[in-house]
């Protein structure tokens, strides 16, 4: 049971992490704050939502406070960051639909699930836009459980379109929003991609088999965000899930990978340690190396 037991230690550390959010910005003031050892775009997300926990007319004077104190990356993250999470603008600019789109019960029960319960879902500004549904037949899935187009034409600014395997007709709302924890994730970096390279960033355009192994990578790291905050009652259900003897028995490919996620997350994750954010940091690398070994994923990046 050892990779449940260091899930836990995680979703610890990460309960953490909000209190300290606070004290992350604080030592951002006084100049103490070591940025060497985290990346400009996870402290520029932290800080982000900091920010946006605040009341409105705080945010603007919180943010010149510690401007000075920023790298210039920092900086640069940081604005594109809350100019899409300003209330007014992320409909605007990301998505321009006002409602839902109308899909499966289960979906808009598992997207409101994780609305609830993750502390900064930055998908959140897209889920107007996110069409999901599920595939005809497996036969359409590429063995994969939850699939986002990414072809122009099947997504769009207002259409991210993600296909769910028709098995998950058959499992709990919990393991479907675990499914879609991931895909949307895929969903918002595809909609901040298009919003960069519209607004002339071509650096952006251009997609590197790097590019897909990150973001890979960081849909794993959403995943393990969504069940670090889940009450115990959910996380006690997610593991009673893969260890009960009839899924055993099934040995269906939908507990399958929730297994497989925890024992991933338990194998790398032992080894991180620090703060909240320095875990998730150090969780995303070590996705990203699991992802990188993967013949699956290298065929589906390397092209
Ligand atoms: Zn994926």
């Amino acid at each position: 049971m050892v990779f449940i037991l260091s899930l836990l230690f995680l979703a610890y550390g990460l309960q953490k992490s909000k209190i300290s959010l606070e004290k992350q910005f604080e030592s951002i003031k006084s100049g103490t704050f070591d940025f060497s050892v985290v990346s400009a775009s996870s402290i520029a997300k932290t800080l982000n939502g900091y920010i946006m926990s605040l009341p409105k007319e705080n945010r603007a004077s919180t943010y010149q406070e510690i401007a000075l104190k920023l790298p210039d990356e920092v900086k640069k993250e940081m604005l594109f960051l809350l100019k899409i999470s300003d209330e007014k603008k992320p409909s605007d600019l990301l998505c321009d639909r006002n409602e839902m789109y109308s899909m499966p019960e289960e979906f808009l029960r598992a997207l409101s699930l994780i609305q609830q319960r993750m502390p900064f879902n930055l998908a959140k500004p897209v889920n107007n836009c996110l069409l999901i549904q599920y595939a005809t037949s497996d036969n359409e899935m590429v063995e994969a459980e939850g699939l986002f187009v990414f072809e122009p034409g099947s997504s769009t600014k207002d259409k991210l379109t993600i296909f769910v395997s028709p098995r998950y007709k058959n499992q709990s709302d919990l393991l479907t929003a675990f499914l879609l924890s991931h895909e949307t994730k895929h969903a918002w970096s595809y909609a901040i991609k298009q919003l960069k390279v519209s607004g002339g960033d071509m650096v952006s355009k251009i997609s590197t088999s790097e590019d897909c192994y990150l973001d890979e990578a960081e849909a794993f790291t959403n995943q393990l965000l969504f069940i670090s905050s889940l009450n115990e009652g959910e996380k006690e259900t997610l593991f009673a899930i893969v260890q009960s003897p009839s899924s055993y028995l099934l040995n269906n490919q939908e507990t399958q990978s929730l297994k497989n996620f925890l024992v991933t997350v338990g194998e790398t994750t032992s080894k991180c340690n620090g703060d909240g954010v320095q875990v998730l940091v150090c969780a995303k690398n070590s996705f990203l190396d699991v992802v990188k070994s993967s013949s699956y994923y290298q065929k589906q990046c390397e092209r």
